[in-house]
C-alpha cells in the first residue's frame, strides 16, 4: 500500500490473529516498504500499537523479523534515503524497488530510472500504486517506464485490488475501487509481452479478473501480500485455495507489505503456514520457489539464494 495511505490504515480494525512458530524453512518477501514510522498507529489486525516509533526502529525491527522468519530476501521500495539505509543494514538480503508514483506527481525521468536499474540500485519497478492516483497502469503516462522495463528485463509489481478502508475521504480523494482491477492490466501486458509483471496484493477481491489474467497471460505472477494478514483469515485462505485450484499454485509469491508495523510480517507468515488445504510442498512454492524463479534468482551472479527443490 502506499505511505500516505497509512495513517488511514491505522483507523481499521479486523480479525485479531494467533501467534504461532513458523519453521526456519527460507523465505522470500516481495513486497515490504521503508521510509518514517507512524507512532502510536495502531495495527488493523492486532488492535495494538506499533512496535516501531522511529524509523531506525522500523528498519531494525523489520531487519529482526526477517532473520527470525529467515526471509533471506526482501524487496523494498519507499523514499531512496530509506531504501539506501535499509540496503547499508540489510546487505545482500535487501532489493530496491522503484516507488514510482508516490504522491502522484513526481515521477522520475526513464534517464534516471536507466542509470539505477544498470548499476545494480534499483533490481524492480515496484510498488506501483496507480490505484491511489487515479490512474490506469495501461494508460500513456505509465508507457515509457513500461518500455523500459521490457528492454532492460526489470519486473513490474502493480498494486491491484484494495487499499485501507475510507482512502478516498483521507489519504487519496483520487482512489477509485474501478482502478484496482487487474483486468485493467491487459491492454499493457498486450503491448509488452516479454514484460514480466506481478500483480500485488493477488487483485482481491477481484477473484475472477484475477484468474482470467494469470490464465491468459502465463508469464504473469501475483504476490498476496497484505491479504494474508490484513483481511479476515477465512477469506484470505478461501481466495488462496481458489487461485490455487485454478492451477496457479506455481505462480504465488509471499510478501507482507510490512508498512509500519514489523510484526506484520510474522502474521502474514502464518497467513501461508495455517492454510491447512496446502501441501507442504504448496507452502514451499509460495514462500520461495515461486519468487526465485520468478525474479531469476539462479541466473543472478549476485544472489546470496539459490532455488530449494
Ligand atoms: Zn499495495
Amino acid at each position: 500500500m502506499m505511505r500516505e495511505a497509512l495513517l488511514a490504515l491505522s483507523l481499521a480494525v479486523t480479525a485479531t490473529l494467533p501467534a504461532q512458530a513458523t519453521e526456519p524453512l527460507p523465505i522470500i518477501d516481495v513486497h515490504l516498504h521503508v521510509g518514517e514510522a507512524a507512532p502510536g498507529a495502531i495495527n488493523p489486525a492486532t488492535g495494538k500499537p506499533t512496535t516501531a516509533n522511529t524509523a531506525a526502529e522500523r528498519e531494525r525491527l523489520t531487519l529482526e523479523q526477517m532473520r527470525k522468519h529467515n526471509i533471506v530476501l526482501g524487496l523494498v521500495s519507499g523514499p531512496d534515503a530509506a531504501m539506501a539505509s535499509m540496503r547499508r543494514a540489510g546487505g545482500d538480503k535487501i532489493w530496491a524497488g522503484a516507488f514510482l508514483d508516490d504522491g502522484g506527481n513526481a515521477l522520475p525521468p526513464t534517464d534516471t530510472l536507466r542509470k539505477a536499474f544498470t548499476s545494480g540500485d534499483l533490481k524492480v519497478m515496484a510498488e506501483i500504486g496507480a490505484q491511489y492516483h487515479g490512474l490506469n497502469p495501461s494508460d500513456p503516462w505509465f508507457e515509457p517506464y513500461l518500455a523500459l522495463a521490457e528492454e532492460l528485463d526489470i519486473p513490474v509489481g502493480i498494486h491491484t485490488g484494495l487499499g485501507p478502508p475510507a482512502s478516498p475521504y483521507t489519504c487519496c480523494p483520487k482512489f477509485s475501487v474501478n482502478l484496482g482491477n487487474p483486468a485493467l492490466l491487459e491492454p499493457m501486458l498486450k503491448r509488452h509481452p516479454k514484460l514480466r509483471v506481478w500483480i500485488m496484493h493477488a487483485g482481491w477481491p477481484y477473484l475472477q479478473e484475477t484468474k482470467a489474467i494469470l490464465y491468459m497471460y502465463p508469464q504473469v505472477y501475483a504476490d498476496v501480500a497484505v491479504i494474508n494478514w490484513i483481511i479476515p483469515r477465512a477469506e484470505f485462505h478461501q481466495y488462496l485455495r481458489e487461485l490455487v485450484t485454478a492451477g496457479f499454485g506455481d505462480r504465488l509469491m509471499f510478501g507482507s507489505d510490512q508498512m509500519i508495523w514489523p510484526e506484520s510480517i510474522g502474521l502474514a507468515v502464518e497467513g501461508v503456514t495455517s492454510a491447512n488445504f496446502l501441501s507442504e510442498a504448496q507452502k514451499r512454492d509460495i514462500f520461495y520457489n515461486n519468487a526465485a524463479r520468478f525474479f531469476r534468482l539462479d541466473r543472478t551472479a549476485s544472489a546470496s539464494v539459490d532455488v530449494v527443490r
